[in-house]
């Protein structure tokens, strides 16, 4: 191990503790269900497998 200081916190940006859980910060489709990725855009995320689409209304000014 090298270097496991508080910067290696930068690491785990794309990640969230959620209720003692590490959890990632992008979001399963919830009908295609855990494995298939929302993908994120500026203002929404959609799913390029069963083109559902979600708007990100909790990370607007
Ligand atoms: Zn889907």
């Amino acid at each position: 191990m090298m270097g496991d200081g508080p910067n290696s916190a930068a690491k785990w940006s794309k990640y969230s503790i959620e209720d003692g859980s590490l959890v990632r910060k992008s979001e399963f489709c919830p009908r295609c269900g855990p494995g298939v990725f929302l993908a994120e855009h500026s203002d929404r995320k959609s799913c390029g497998r069963c083109g559902f689409t979600a708007s990100d209304h909790s990370d607007s000014n």
